[in-house]
């Protein structure tokens, strides 16, 4: 139970991450924010490689917009999330069922 709430918080954090990042590269995020922000990248491969992304459009670009991203990089990053969030569900059901085995608890009817 406490797993499966972790793992589904963790993609909430995710989803946060994502929403801060150009603010976060405009420099427009309060210190509490930033902070939030870096201590999740830091964690995080999937969400640092995007804000590296991000970067790189920002270079070639000079700003981004969450509508300028390229629909194909839009669609790379749903997939991720959806690939991310479906590797959770796996191990909070692998550790579920590990601990079924201990506490056989019988959730059908
Ligand atoms: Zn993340």
């Amino acid at each position: 139970m406490v797993r499966l709430l972790s793992a589904w918080r963790r993609d909430l954090v995710c989803r946060d991450a994502v929403a801060l990042m150009t603010d976060y590269l405009e420099g427009s995020l309060t210190g509490r924010q930033r902070a939030r922000l870096e201590r999740h990248l830091a964690g995080c491969d999937r969400c640092g490689e995007y804000l590296r992304q991000i970067r790189v459009t920002i270079d070639v670009l000079g700003r981004v917009e969450p509508e300028d991203l390229e629909p194909e990089a839009r669609d790379e990053l749903v997939e991720l999330f959806q690939r991310y969030q479906a590797e959770a569900e796996l191990e909070a059901e692998a550790d579920a069922a590990a601990e079924a085995h201990v506490d056989d608890t019988d959730g059908n009817t």
